[in-house]
Order: C-alpha cells, then structure tokens, then sequence
C-alpha cells in the first residue's frame, strides 16, 4: 500500500521544533513552491494531483468558485492505481459544507466585537475543526486497515486552527503531537505531505512559502508539488514488473 497522509499547512520549522518523529520519517524536507505566486491551497492540491501548475485555470475561476473545483480522476495520478482511496481531499472530493461553515464562523469573529464575544466565536470556531479532523481520523485508520493500493487521507486542522491561533504554542503543539500520533504505525510507503507551511502574525497564523515533505523510502531532496505525480507513475511502473 501507498499512503499519502496530507496535512494542510504543516510547517517545517514546527515540525523541527516540536521533534515529530513519525511525521519527519527517514527523509524530510520543505518543497518548493515558488513557480505560484501565492501558496493557496486549491492551487497547491489541485496542482499536486494532476502534476501540472492549475494557478492560472484555478484563478480564473474566481475566489468563490474556485472552492466548488472537483478535478476527474482520470486528470490525476490516482488513476494509475486498482482501488485508490482518497479521503476530503480540495479540489477532489473536499467536504465544501465544512469549508463553508469555517468561513462563516471565521468571518464572524472578525466582524465580532468585544473580547468575550470573540473568544467565544473562537471556541465554536475551533470545536467545529477538532469535530471534522475526528471524523476524517477515524476515516484515515480504517481505510488503512483495508485492501486499497493507495490511500490518501487530508487533514485541514492545522490550517484552520492555525489561521486563528497560530500564536498559541500550546494549543499547536497538541495539534501538532496529534498529527504525529496519526503517522506512526502506518504499513507501507508513507509520503507526509504538506501544501504549504504557516508562519505567526501576532496571535493569528498565515500562509508561509514552503510545504513540507517526508518519506520512510527515498531523500526526496527539494521537490515541487508538482513532481509527485512522476513518483507515483515510478511506484507504478515497479509494480507492474513485479
Ligand atoms: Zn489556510
């Protein structure tokens, strides 16, 4: 089994800092992603499956739009596999209710005023993103269990708790000590991957320009989200030899 565990917004630096051993595996790194002019995460996903640079297509679909993408499978290098299973994936098979309901809460704290009443639209905020990252977890370990060729599992937690509470070094480190519990005892060619990492602004958290990789197979050295696709089409290749 190939597994691809997908994590929105890991950062490099947090992973080093907070020693995530199974998160970092034998190679680790940060990807490149300066060919985009921005790290948004449609773009990044969107790019990663299909193995080809979507910014502009993306893009042009506008900032609302942009969220409905649902690219074919046969456009990604998930069709080179028997019985793939791709789990919340943007731009794939993204859950777009939850997304939407991040939005609106995310919105609302802005627009709310007094520190009481934002902390408590924060509170909401976060246990809406801690009650999805559960389900997909639970999702992630039985799909694991099963007789797939390839499985990916997407986690937006450390996204879209980190864009509000990035600064709070406790709650991210309990974040981040979780996603590592999730990568340890996985059977199999692990690839962790992130789309893009975060950096703080103040208490709050934003996008930073480099993604991070991991493997338990190959020093991936510093690839583009972009070359993924050609590794896949390797692994394949190797198994139709067998
Ligand atoms: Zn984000």
């Amino acid at each position: 089994m190939i597994v691809v565990y997908a994590v929105d917004a890991l950062e490099y630096r947090l992973v080093e800092e907070f020693n995530c051993i199974n998160l970092k595996q034998e190679f680790y790194g940060k990807t490149d992603i300066s060919e985009f002019s921005e790290p948004r995460t449609m773009v990044l996903w969107s790019s990663f499956m299909t193995g080809k640079n979507k910014e502009e297509e993306i893009l042009a679909k506008g900032d609302k739009e942009m969220w409905n993408t649902r690219i074919g499978v046969e456009e990604t290098f998930f069709s080179l596999f028997d019985d793939p299973l791709i789990l919340d994936l943007p731009g794939f098979n993204y859950e777009k209710e939850q997304h939407d309901k991040e939005r609106v809460i995310l919105k609302k704290f802005f627009d709310t005023d007094g520190k009481e009443a934002k902390e408590a639209v924060r509170k909401e905020y976060n246990s809406l993103s801690f009650e999805h990252h559960r389900k997909i977890k639970g999702e992630f370990k039985t799909a694991l269990k099963e007789d797939h060729d390839f499985v990916l599992g997407y986690f937006s937690v450390a996204d879209v708790i980190g864009h509000l509470n990035f600064g709070n070094r406790t709650l991210m480190k309990m974040i981040y000590s979780d996603l590592d519990e999730i990568a340890s005892g996985i059977d199999g060619d692990l690839i962790v991957l992130s789309d893009h990492g975060m950096e703080k602004i103040g208490i709050f958290g934003d996008h930073s320009n480099h993604g991070f990789w991991s493997t338990n197979f190959r020093d991936l050295i510093r690839p583009k989200i972009t070359d993924f696709y050609g590794l896949f089409e390797e692994f394949e290749d190797r198994q139709y030899r067998k």
